[in-house]
């Protein structure tokens, strides 16, 4: 797979040295590592070398990986990964979606769960609620099947980008159940299991997330 508007070409393999995770989402950072470890690849966070957090302007999950990863190569000078994902509800037309991590701005209106804050100050015992509220909005037995996207993208210094996109379904429960994981893990049920992503142990998740999936696909890709 190569960057968006290009014409396909050989993909372009990951030569051993050091590689910036461009991600300032700690439990994104903390997956990504353990994803990479068995391939002995030196890591580097892009919060560890001050790198900016740009701002996500594209409308895809693959075009906002690609424009975190390439902001992180220019910078760097080194090769950059970055992972763009989301949860998509189906009865919420995809939603919350790219605008995933938006929804856990803390909003004074929305009272209750306690605060699951992240370092950049999202709070997902908000977001999640956010999700709740909008289904129980909807005429009942709607449903509440969900998937988890993951697009990750490895830009190059010279601008050369490969992406990669992974899935996971599952359904969503309430309230949520777990404190493992991050983001809205406590309130997902992936297919074939009945413990949330927040309750599941990190390598069970780590095997079958929607970031497992794309990794699966970049591993055999560029590694
Ligand atoms: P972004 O990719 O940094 O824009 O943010 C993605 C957002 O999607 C995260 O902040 C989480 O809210 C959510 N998300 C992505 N992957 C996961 C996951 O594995 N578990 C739970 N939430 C996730």
């Amino acid at each position: 797979m190569s960057g968006e508007g290009e014409v396909p070409q050989a993909i372009r393999k990951l030569q051993p040295g050091r590689l910036v995770i461009a991600s300032h989402n700690e439990g994104k950072v903390r997956e990504i590592e353990a994803l990479l470890a068995p391939y002995g690849i030196e890591t580097v966070s892009a919060a560890a070398l001050d790198l900016p957090e740009p701002e996500e302007t594209g409308t895809t999950f693959v075009m906002n990986a690609e424009l975190k990863a390439r902001v992180a190569a220019d910078l760097s000078g080194l090769p950059a990964l970055s992972d763009d994902s989301g949860l998509c509800v189906e009865a919420l037309g995809g939603e919350p979606g790219i605008f995933s991590a938006r929804w856990g701005t803390a909003d004074p209106g929305v009272a209750g769960l306690a605060a699951v804050s992240d370092l950049q100050g999202r709070d997902f015992g908000v977001a999640m609620r956010r999700v709740q509220e909008k289904l129980d909005a909807l005429p009942e037995g709607a449903s509440r099947d969900a998937h988890f996207v993951c697009a990750l993208a490895l830009a190059w210094p010279d601008g050369h980008v490969e992406w990669f996109e992974g899935r996971v379904d599952g359904t969503l429960t309430w309230p949520p159940r777990g404190d493992g994981g991050h983001g809205y893990d406590p309130m997902f049920v992936p297919d074939g299991h009945e413990q949330t992503f927040g309750e599941l142990a990190d390598d069970v998740k780590n095997a079958i997330s929607h970031r497992a999936d794309a990794f699966r696909q970049l591993v055999a890709a560029v590694f």
